[in-house]
């Protein structure tokens, strides 16, 4: 969660309700945006494709943007923030989650009947809605309509099957691409923050000092410098909290004195055996596409963005950053039909084979459950089945907060209540929901992924931010790096 941005959040555009005419979200965006709107800061790619305005400046807002969660222009001038206030949102760690009201309608849902919101992506229906949204939105204009009619860029790799029928379907209508070329068109400069907190780790320093200065730096991973190569050559994360639990954890009784005496570098030989997998990083003028297929494609969560003349790290990228950057410009898009279309009919998430953890199995369940699925998270159920939390990698963090990380036997149920932030519930959605609202939620409430349930809270699926980009970046362009 990002606490610091929950106010600039409330006021974002919401995907499921800004496709229809919805005169109370236009008008908000009319009395905003009035003078605003002509700022550089929507012209990053008009630049390219038209050749007007600066780039420079344009993108410089455009990371205020996202930092604020608002689209370009609104809010901008005497209310935009200093760049020194703004944090590195994914840096922070989470507050409150608070309860998703499981089936409930997002509020302003307006949404166009799946046939005529087809056709919006080449004629002018959402155009027309921006024009009478922004008024000086011809650069935007021309930038849309040389997004729409693009041609996919060539992908890294061959065709390969993509998801459900329902999906494969909507990929062959007009406008389906829409959200792949604007993360082509874009570059991992332009997502990222104006300012944010950055910790490195030396490969020397004590994995327990490092684990806690994660915690106590409010920081989920770190990148590792390694002095005699003066470079960087990995990352810490709290996955790596878990893999050193898993392996070293005996009993309550017995203290894990490698926690306490080996370094980062001593836990990288004995855990990698000498096949060091290098560092996975971005240079910040490469695409937000290419950005979504490195991460899902190495099957991690944090991409450092890396200064390619100094070395130096200038950010780390997550796929909620990403998706956050989508979810606000997405607004000025026009709008795919398939965000009217129903999770169920599209398919888009994990439903079989699901990776889950009772409320009564002991912490060390969990921990064996991650490190043999390699998921993100579990939906945490009871006997009845039903779904009652979900317990992800990040709260096993908590652990080495709390120095809790010798009770290994305490319940998952237990690991959840004693979080320092209680988190009540869990955040879902269910199958007749659309995708629009769908992702509207999970930016809103700035989580990894939502748990599918039926009416009476049994699991049905899980959608992650991997599912999302997969299906809106990287589908389009023919690339399955989540099944590969
Ligand atoms: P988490 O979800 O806990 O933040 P990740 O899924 O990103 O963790 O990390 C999984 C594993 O991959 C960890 O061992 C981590 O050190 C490693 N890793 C994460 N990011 C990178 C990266 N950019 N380059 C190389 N290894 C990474
Ligand atoms: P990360 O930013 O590392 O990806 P996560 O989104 O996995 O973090 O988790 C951040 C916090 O939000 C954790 O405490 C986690 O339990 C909680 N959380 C994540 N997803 C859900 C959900 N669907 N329902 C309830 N809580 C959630
Ligand atoms: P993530 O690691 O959350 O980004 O997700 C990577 C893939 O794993 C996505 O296809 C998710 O739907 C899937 N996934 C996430 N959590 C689970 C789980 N508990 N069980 C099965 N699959 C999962």
């Amino acid at each position: 969660m990002e606490p610091e941005l929950e106010p600039a959040l409330r006021r974002i555009p919401s995907w499921s309700s800004l496709g229809g005419p919805e005169p109370q979200e236009i008008s908000f965006l009319e009395e905003r945006d009035g003078d605003s709107w002509p700022s550089p800061a929507v012209t990053t790619s008009s630049e390219r494709l038209c050749g007007k305005r600066g780039t420079k400046a344009s993108r410089w807002t455009k990371q205020e943007a996202v930092e604020k969660g608002e689209p370009p222009g609104v809010g901008e001038g005497p209310r935009a923030r200093p760049a020194a206030e703004s944090t590195g949102p994914e840096a922070t760690f989470p507050e409150s989650t608070p309860l998703a009201g499981v089936g409930t309608p997002a509020a302003g849902w307006d949404c166009q009947p799946p046939d005529c919101a087809a056709s919006a992506a080449g004629s002018g229906t959402d155009d027309g809605e921006l024009a009478a949204a922004f008024p000086a939105s011809e650069d935007w204009g021309c930038e849309l309509e040389g997004m729409v009619e693009e041609r996919p860029a060539p992908c890294p790799s061959p065709q390969a099957p993509l998801l459900s029928l329902g999906w494969d379907d909507e990929l062959q209508k007009p406008g389906a691409q829409v959200y792949m070329h604007f993360m082509q068109e874009h570059t991992c400069y332009d997502a990222m923050a104006t300012s944010s907190k950055l910790v490195i780790f030396d490969t020397t320093l004590e994995i327990k000092k490092a684990f806690f200065a994660l915690v106590a730096n409010g920081v989920r991973a770190a990148p590792l410098w390694d002095s005699k190569k003066q470079s960087f050559v990995g990352m810490l994360t709290i996955t790596d909290f878990i893999l050193v639990l898993h392996r070293y954890y005996r009993s309550p009784l017995v203290q894990i004195y490698e926690i306490e005496e080996h370094k980062i570098e001593t836990w990288r030989e004995i855990y990698l055996q000498g096949c060091f997998k290098p560092l996975v990083s971005i240079s910040p003028s490469d695409s937000l596409f290419e950005a979504v297929y490195t991460l899902i494609k190495n099957r991690i969560h944090r991409l450092p963005v890396l200064d390619p003349v100094s070395g130096t790290v200038l950010y780390i990228l997550t796929h909620k950053r990403l998706l956050k950057f989508l979810h606000i410009f997405g607004t000025l898009l026009p709008r795919p039909s398939f965000l009217c279309r129903t999770i169920q009919d599209l398919g888009i998430g994990t439903f079989r084979d699901l990776a889950v953890v009772l409320e009564t199995a002991p912490v060390l369940t969990a921990l064996d459950i991650f490190v043999d699925r390699r998921v993100s998270a579990l939906p945490v159920i009871n006997e009845s089945g039903q779904v009652v939390g979900l317990y992800s990698r990040f709260d096993v963090i908590h652990l080495a907060a709390q120095q809790t990380y010798n009770h290994l036997d305490m319940s998952v149920g237990e690991a959840l209540r004693q979080r320092t932030v209680c988190l009540e519930g869990v955040l879902s959605c269910q199958p007749h929901e659309t995708l629009g609202e769908v992702i509207d939620r999970i930016a809103r409430e700035q989580v990894h992924r939502l748990v599918l349930v039926d009416e009476t809270q049994h699991l049905l699926g899980v959608v992650s931010l991997s599912d999302i980009l997969q299906a809106l970046v990287l589908s389009p362009a023919g690339i399955d790096a989540l099944g590969a």
